[in-house]
């Protein structure tokens, strides 16, 4: 069978090329045939040279999702073979987690789709057309490899609609639980099914939630936007001597609650609602004359991604500095801030920068101890910057 071909402009194949899967509407300069969205085509140079085959969407501004550089036949072996590489890195890098994301859409090569395993029940996302017309064929095959007691799809992200599709939340396998327990180092967070931030929880911070552990021993803690209170029952476990914990969320603060409860921690953990601003704001407020005592041993941020888009990042960058000034002072010296930042649009050195400002303004001395990135179970492809988005760090207040 012969397959559509999408020509590009001149110039626009050397970042395919090296591995990138996008190819926008734009720099498509005409199609050899009739395609349908959600069809197979061939992605050719200017000069008919043949770079891939992928998913068409008209409708989207990435016209094209290139899943293969040689022509392939999208079915079950494809999806299988794809699927189970993904599942067999996750073994080598996490061998202990028994939940973790399965599939990272470009990460794996396989734009437009997510699979998140949370112990035995699997979540898909598909965020392409091509992808979500192929949804059934996926579900057989991780039917098949996993043997799970359930599949839902979590289809309520707005960018879909970028795609022309509509939201949808279905069972499309099995019988799910009304609730997900997830076991993330031997702890356990139980989630509504259907509900929650990503997919439930953040299994990007599987690994980092451990590393930051490790430094709370004995430790006056403070775990700010805290949701389902990943680091601050972490550190309740690992020894810490108290653990404050704010999110903005009831609804957050109160499953972080329960959690703490069925985990064991009875003492020492508060989890509070509050505005993360407006708390550090009024903690860190002055009368004449008086000076502030810094209280914690261990700070930790872990703010929303403040930025959807490149011309929001000057006001994310305020947010930035601003809280990281307050965090600054109220850490004892000797003590450590642990920071995170989920925004693909400000890289490690823009963030590293607002930190060392705001360590300036504050009059302290920062040394860094720790870099920490994505867990592994969300790889990152250099050839594909989008796939990198968080990134964190952990300093020693020197003075
Ligand atoms: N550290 C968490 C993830 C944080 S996600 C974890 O590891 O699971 C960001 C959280 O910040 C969300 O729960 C959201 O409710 C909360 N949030 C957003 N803006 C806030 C604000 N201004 N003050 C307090 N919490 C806020």
């Amino acid at each position: 069978m012969s397959l559509t071909t999408a020509l590009l402009k001149p110039g626009e194949a050397d970042r395919l090329v090296a591995g990138h899967p996008w190819v926008y509407s734009n720099s498509i300069s005409r199609l050899t045939g009739p395609a349908n969205d959600g069809d197979v085509v061939q992605v050719k140079d200017h000069r008919q040279r043949f770079i891939g085959v992928g998913f068409y969407n008209s409708r989207s501004k990435i016209a094209v999702r290139i899943l293969d550089r040689e022509r392939t036949d999208f079915d079950s072996a494809f999806f299988r073979e794809r699927i189970a590489a993904a599942l067999a890195l996750r073994r080598r890098r996490l061998p202990e987690a028994t939940s973790f994301r399965v599939v990272n859409a470009e990460s794996d090569f396989l734009s437009g789709l997510i699979v998140d395993k949370y112990e035995d029940v699997l979540v898909v996302q598909t965020s392409s057309l091509g992808m979500d017309k192929r949804k059934h064929l996926i579900v057989k095959v991780l039917a098949d490899l996993f043997r799970p007691t359930a599949i839902v799809e979590r289809n309520d992200m707005a960018s879909r609609k970028f795609e022309g599709l509509h939201e949808s939340n279905e069972v499309l396998h099995g019988t799910p639980p009304e609730r997900f327990t997830v076991r993330l180092n031997g702890l356990e967070f139980s989630v509504p099914a259907g509900g929650g931030h990503k997919t439930g929880l953040y299994l990007d911070q599987q690994a980092n939630y451990a590393a930051v552990a490790g430094l709370t021993k004995g430790a006056e803690v403070l775990d700010c936007f805290s949701y389902l209170g990943g680091f601050a029952l972490h550190a309740a476990r690992a020894g810490a001597k108290n653990v404050t914990a704010l999110d903005q969320s009831e609804e957050a603060v109160t499953a972080a609650r329960s959690i703490a409860e069925a985990n064991g921690v009875k003492s020492g953990l508060t989890y509070e609602t509050a505005n993360v601003f407006d708390w550090l704001r009024e903690k860190t407020a002055t009368g004449p004359n008086e000076r502030l005592i810094p209280r914690y041993d261990v700070v930790v941020l872990d703010p929303p991604s403040f930025t959807r888009n490149r011309a929001a990042v000057e006001g994310a960058l305020r947010g930035y500095k601003e809280i990281h000034l307050r965090a600054l002072k109220l850490i004892k010296t000797g003590g450590i801030l642990a920071t995170f930042c989920c925004s693909h649009h400000v890289d490690a050195r823009l963030f590293e920068d607002v930190i060392v400002a705001a360590a300036t303004d504050a009059r302290v001395l920062l040394r860094r101890t720790h870099s920490f990135s994505q867990s592994p179970d969300h790889p990152i492809i250099p050839a594909i910057p989008e796939t990198e988005y968080l990134k964190g760090f952990a300093y020693e207040v020197v003075r």
